[in-house]
């Protein structure tokens, strides 16, 4: 973030909070339906789960704008590096046979990403408000991390060959 991309407001900060816990909700819902269709019942319960946390993270920060207009911000306005919001897993990532750990991988990375973007407000901030509330979001974030960590150090690494299909489905074009 330079520092004419500081983000300065409350509805500006909502906005950009908003888009990111609706896109992790929303890549977490398609990994769990792919995951399902593939019938990798442990990748998808895990990414249902996260979900679900994204959903509540969602509803907490629409409460939080009530009465406010957010800006609109187009896709290329938003103050974040690349194309994607930053608590997205990245899916050039996923593979259909992945197992609990990597799901769990993928996610880890996804939620430090979003805990860096407010980690970042709440270090450019001066509205004493943004400040506050990019450190609750920022502290939701830092549990999301700590519970995916938990949640590894149950789900080891899998032997190599994990990936190995004897019957790889079909990719179309
Ligand atoms: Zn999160």
């Amino acid at each position: 973030m330079g520092p004419s991309e500081k983000i300065d407001t409350v509805p500006e900060l909502l906005a950009h909070a908003l888009a990111i816990e609706e896109e992790a909700r929303e890549r977490y819902g398609e990994l769990a339906e792919q995951m399902e269709m593939h019938h990798n019942a442990e990748a998808a319960d895990f990414f249902r789960m996260m979900a679900k946390a994204e959903a509540a993270h969602c509803e907490m920060i629409v409460r939080r704008a009530e009465g406010m207009t957010l800006p609109h911000i187009a896709p290329w306005e938003y103050r974040w590096q690349g194309a994607e919001p930053p608590e997205s897993v990245d899916v050039g990532e996923v593979s259909y046979l992945m197992t609990r750990h990597h799901a769990l991988w993928l996610a880890l990375r996804a939620e430090e990403q979003g805990l860096a973007f407010f980690s970042r407000i709440v270090e450019t901030a001066d509205d004493p408000e943004v400040l506050a509330i990019a450190g609750e979001l920022a502290e939701e974030e830092r549990e999301h991390v700590a519970l995916v960590k938990k949640l590894l150090a149950g789900s080891p690494a899998p032997e190599a060959g994990w990936d190995d299909d004897p019957d790889p489905p079909v990719l179309g074009d």
